[in-house]
């Protein structure tokens, strides 16, 4: 059976829209009329809460720039963005104690409301802490420093047995396969050769890797299926859905997509079987 998240501070945001162009670039300008629970900001990323959490601590890191696609970001950009991913991670899981983590993206017609890229870092937990959003605020503000510092990776290099077991690669180094599960045609997932669990066991230049090879798998499964957006994220830590070895899923969106199957029968209908996909993606997959 699926996990469900009750969230019912989002139902008070959900369906509304933001009177400013762009809620994100209003945050960062700091337009007064924009309410907002700041954590970090510099000149090219920032750090804030979610207003209406999955899950308390729920936080964004977001690029300066407005920028509404992965490919829109310089190399420069990317690093520094997932370097405070990286710190941000680290930060919440000591904060909060969470268990694990759920990190995640949307693109396009995926469930985001704002276009303006945001990485969501929701922590998970085994047992959720009871505590309100201003307090989190407060204990997150005097511990902010923590996020000037860079975290120190343990880069460690464990040998891989997994990854030889699987089914339908696309590409080795780092490694893309067609996940045996898909929630869509076309649903991949991009792995580091090095089994590891968690993207604080990866190096910046590793890490920045593999988000390269996410954004180039994006648009290949962009070009050959033209879905109308993305969801990209991987499950980390101590919780369900997190793998032992690390998995960037990314997720391509159709419209429309669920019927009674998937609401009521709890089956995800794909229309398109894995040799069928390998076949389509497999040519043109550099
Ligand atoms: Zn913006
Ligand atoms: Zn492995």
């Amino acid at each position: 059976m699926y996990d469900v998240l009750f969230a019912p501070s989002r139902g008070k945001y959900v369906g509304k829209k933001p009177k400013v162009e762009c809620l994100l670039c209003a945050i960062r300008d700091k337009n007064p009329e924009v309410w907002t629970r700041r954590i970090y900001d510099d000149d090219k990323v920032m750090v804030i809460m979610n207003i209406f959490p999955y899950s308390p601590g729920h936080v964004q890191v977001i690029p300066n720039r407005h920028v509404e696609d992965l490919n829109g970001l310089s190399d420069n950009e990317l690093e520094y963005t997932l370097d405070f991913v990286q710190r941000t991670t680290d930060f919440v899981k000591k904060i909060m104690r969470a268990d694990g983590f759920n990190i995640g993206i949307n693109l396009g017609k995926s469930g985001a409301s704002i276009k303006h890229i945001h990485v969501q870092i929701v922590p998970r937990y085994e047992k959720i802490p009871n505590m309100g959003q201003e307090e989190i605020h407060k204990i997150y503000l005097e511990n902010a420093a923590l996020l000037k510092n860079k975290i120190e990776i343990e880069e460690t290099k464990k040998d891989c047995e997994c990854l030889n077991k699987k089914n339908y690669v696309l590409k080795k180094n780092p490694f893309v396969y067609l996940y045996e599960k898909p929630y869509n045609r076309g649903h991949v997932v991009v792995s580091p050769e090095n089994h590891v669990n968690d993207i604080n066991q990866l190096s910046a230049s590793e890490l920045l890797r593999l988000f390269k090879e996410v954004i180039n798998a994006k648009n290949a499964i962009e070009n050959i299926y033209h879905p109308v957006g993305f969801n990209i994220g991987m499950n980390i830590g101590n919780i369900p859905n997190a793998p032992e070895h690390l998995q960037l899923h990314v997720v391509p969106r159709y419209d429309p997509e669920t019927g009674f199957m998937e609401v009521i029968g709890d089956t995800r209908v794909v229309v398109e079987s894995l040799e069928q996909s390998y076949e389509k993606i497999k040519t043109k997959y550099v």
